[in-house]
């Protein structure tokens, strides 16, 4: 299965690339809304190669016809162009609903529309998955914690999140989109699944999304120097996008209800993770320090002994691996965009 996956990550058709083929009772209809961004397109690979049929809707903000551009002519595939903040009715078993930007430039940019996407867009999915009676896993995120004074963050933590700061469009979207679904499951007996995914990387992340993964390589590779804001004492963890994958197709069939945290608890400040990163290009630039964001989470590092009780599930992936083989696809793409090689 891996290597299936990473052959269409390198390109390949669908053509060349088996699915397994299930009986009727076993092949599900499912939708994923923002599929084709970075972690969508991730967990449609996974879906198709199981079988099943998926129906992709995305309205292209930050996602791209080339993330699933592979599946596009397979018999179980479908995408659909169409803006979550419009009603849509089709038919389907499963929802897994990723639609919404994800990195601060993105979300930060139109925070009408991202407030619109989290409320709006999953009111829509949630009366779809309520008239079709499917089951509707949210891609939540640690944000619902924002700025948290407990660590390592557990799920039972209520979090400590500015309702009128920068990150709020974000932070409280998801949040209400939390409570619409356990609204939804209490009125109206929608099954719910709802993951609170921590900071996520690897291929097929944009390059210019803003974050933290992408800044340092594209800098690590161009020889520019890296940039930290603020003094690079802040910490994160960060997990490899197939271990979240494994996450949330264990959490939508399995049957726990409550919020879940995926990622993965190895902890670092980011002065660390620049050096890393740097390490891994084998570059030798600089790392100078900008000015600190404001409402910028101090700390952060997920608590996943739920995940691993409830789901058997924990990460796989090595930081050092991850990295590789996310430079490795920057550096292609980097290529492609200037024609010329890079290092
Ligand atoms: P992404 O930007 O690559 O994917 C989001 C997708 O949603 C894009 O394809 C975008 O075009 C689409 N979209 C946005 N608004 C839409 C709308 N109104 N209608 C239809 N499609 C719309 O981001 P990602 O990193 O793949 O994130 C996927 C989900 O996971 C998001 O919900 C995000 O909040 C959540 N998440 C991601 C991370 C992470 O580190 N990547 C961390 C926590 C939570
Ligand atoms: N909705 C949708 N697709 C469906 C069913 C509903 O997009 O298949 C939308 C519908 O337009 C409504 C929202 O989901 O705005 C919430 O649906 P619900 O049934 O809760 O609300 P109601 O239609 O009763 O207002
Ligand atoms: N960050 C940084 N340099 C960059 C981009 C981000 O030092 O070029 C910091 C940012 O201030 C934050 C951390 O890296 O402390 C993670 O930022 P990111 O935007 O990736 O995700 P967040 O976890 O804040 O949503």
């Amino acid at each position: 299965l891996e290597k299936k996956i990473e052959n269409l990550q390198s390109g390949a058709k669908h053509e060349f690339v088996e699915v397994r083929k299930l009986n009727y009772k076993d092949r599900k209809r499912i939708l994923v809304t923002g599929g084709a961004g970075f972690v969508g397109s991730h967990l449609v690979d996974r879906l198709m190669v199981d079988g099943h049929e998926v129906i992709v809707v995305d309205n292209y903000f930050t996602g791209r016809k080339k993330n699933v551009g592979h599946w596009i002519g397979h018999e179980n595939f479908e995408l659909i162009h169409h803006d979550i903040v419009n009603p849509l009715f089709i038919e389907v078993d499963q929802v897994y609903h990723l639609a919404s930007p994800a990195s601060p430039p993105h979300y930060m940019y139109n925070p009408v529309k991202t407030i619109k996407t989290n409320t709006v867009g999953t009111i829509n999915m949630l009366g779809l998955a309520k008239r079709t009676r499917a089951t509707l896993l949210l891609a939540s995120t640690s944000e619902v914690y924002g700025d948290p004074e407990v660590h390592p963050q557990a799920e039972t933590y209520w979090g400590h999140v500015n309702p009128i700061g920068p990150r709020a469009c974000y932070d409280e979207g998801k949040r209400v989109a939390e409570t619409l679904c356990y609204s939804y499951a209490k009125q109206e007996n929608v099954a719910v699944r709802v993951a609170r995914i921590f900071n996520t990387y690897g291929t097929r992340m944009h390059m210019n999304d803003g974050r933290v993964v992408s800044n340092f390589i594209l800098q690590a590779l161009q020889n520019e120097p890296m940039t930290i804001y603020g003094d690079g004492q802040q910490t994160r963890s960060f997990q490899y996008v197939s271990d979240l994958v494994d996450g949330l197709i264990l959490l939508m069939n399995s049957n726990y209800s409550q919020p879940v945290n995926l990622g993965n608890p190895e902890e670092h400040t980011i002065r660390e993770f620049a050096e890393m990163i740097r390490d891994v290009v084998g570059g030798k630039n600089s790392i100078v320090n900008k000015k600190a964001v404001m409402d910028d989470p101090k700390r952060r590092k997920p608590d996943i002994s739920l995940a691993n009780k409830v789901l058997g599930w924990k990460p796989r992936v090595s930081l050092a691996d991850g990295l590789r083989k996310t430079v490795a696809y920057f550096k292609k793409e980097l290529e492609l965009r200037t024609g010329d090689p890079v290092k």
